[in-house]
């Protein structure tokens, strides 16, 4: 061959490197006990096949080269959806993120909905995943709304650099001027998929914020109180999800501070977790299907972080969190596991696991509850249940598999043997 025809040759394999994914592969699992994560019984199933990196019907006839595992009754789920983290809030961003998603995919993480980031990066770190460049958790991520006065924390200030602050297309300080249609828009444009109702807004406006993104198709995610509107306010309104349980405790208050640095004093000494307006509140969150993305690990962490004087009220908020929880969950509302803080030290597994556990021990659902938290409802609070968060023909192949069973010890979901993400098999590290 000539010069030139190996040279052409040589582009041509470059180019189809470039452009095409690498084929996922055709799996057959065997011999396993299958949690599908619907909340159905766990079964014993002799053949799980995934084609295409999809779940395909047990009977498929497949073509092309298979891997076949017998996993000798290993425990299959679906893999873990964390509903609150933030990774793309350091310097030199979209690497940082990309080597803490990476980690925590490995831990068995293969969703997450990124709640306050610089979108640049995630809208890069996404890209780099669905030309599978990569491999990580899938990511949905927010747009920030709130009113002015939000915008001189330094810290959101980071999340948009080269930007007047709340003017980036994905931080967006609001007022009665705005052009919400806009707004919405502009952050739909910068790749998230819902807005984050974060603070500083009364309940007016954070209705019609809430309302813009039904009308967008943009989900509609909010802090559980946005100070001054209230958790009853959004629920209202139509909100589709609220994050942190423990500042639910606004709802029985009789009056609710404009400044969301009031959320650290919320009087969780004073109100039962079982207010009547809360548990109207509950009732009204079951019957709508709004999500509580309950957050319990962040707030026992903070002892572990923050000088105990700096953050007392983290003691009671987090006992109260867990309760109110429990609560909730009763009256069938649908709890995520969210941890607000999931990347692990060197070594460590997502804290993701560790919210799972404290759904079970403080706040009173079994692990298959927990299980449903952790896959289902969060693809549910993602706006992607149609394509993950359970185990049924049709959906991604994204799962966890498990030497021991996570339904005698919830712990158990970090035992590791292998995870699956869109049909491609991870060992651990
Ligand atoms: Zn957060």
């Amino acid at each position: 061959m000539t010069q030139t025809g190996n040279r052409l040759k040589m582009l041509a394999a470059v180019l189809s490197f470039a452009i095409c994914p690498v084929q996922a592969e055709n799996l057959v699992l065997s011999n396993l006990n299958l949690i599908d994560g619907t909340g159905a019984d766990a079964r014993f199933v002799d053949k799980l096949v995934i084609k295409d990196g999809r779940i395909a019907e047990a009977q498929i006839k497949l073509d092309g080269e298979v891997t076949r595992i017998d996993l000798q009754g290993a425990w299959v789920l679906p893999g873990l959806i964390d509903t609150h983290v933030h990774v793309a809030r350091f310097p030199d961003t979209a690497r940082q993120a990309k080597l803490i998603l990476e980690q925590a995919v490995r831990g068995g993480i293969t969703a997450v909905r990124d709640l306050g980031g610089d979108a640049r990066a995630l809208a890069e770190i996404s890209r780099a995943l669905h030309s599978r460049e990569w491999i990580g958790p899938e990511i949905r991520y927010a747009g920030i709304y709130g009113g002015e006065s939000l915008f001189a924390d330094q810290r959101i200030a980071a999340l948009a650099i080269g930007f007047n602050p709340g003017e980036a297309p994905w931080t967006q300080a609001v007022n009665r001027q705005s052009n919400l249609g806009l707004m919405v828009a502009a952050s739909k444009g910068a790749g998230a998929a819902g807005l984050k109702i974060y603070g500083n807004l009364d309940a007016e406006l954070a209705a019609a914020l809430i309302q813009e993104a039904n009308r967008q198709q943009m989900q509609s995610w909010a802090h559980a109180t946005v100070f001054p509107a209230g958790p009853g306010d959004l629920v209202d309104a139509g909100i589709d999800s609220l994050s942190h349980a423990a500042y639910l405790v606004w709802e029985a208050a009789d009056e609710i501070p404009g400044d969301y640095a009031a959320r650290t004093r919320g009087a969780w000494q004073d109100t039962p977790p079982d207010h009547p307006k809360l548990v109207a509140l509950f009732k009204k969150m079951a019957d709508q299907g709004v999500y509580l993305d309950a957050t319990l690990y962040v707030y026992q962490a903070m002892h572990r972080v923050i000088p105990p004087e700096h953050a007392a009220w983290a003691a009671d908020a987090s006992a109260w969190g867990a309760e109110v929880t429990s609560v909730a969950h009763k009256l069938g509302v649908a709890i995520t596991a969210g941890t607000d803080w999931f990347e692990p030290a060197e070594g460590e597994l997502p804290h993701t696991h560790a919210e799972l556990a404290l759904l079970v021990e403080q706040a009173g659902l079994s692990p298959m509850q927990a299980i449903v938290a952790g896959t289902r409802n969060g693809a549910g609070a993602l706006g992607i249940l149609h394509q993950r968060g359970t185990i049924e023909p049709g959906k991604a192949a994204d799962l966890l598999v498990l030497n021991s069973s996570p339904l005698t010890d919830i712990h158990n979901t970090g035992d590791i043997r292998m995870v699956i993400k869109d049909g491609v098999m991870l060992e651990r590290d």
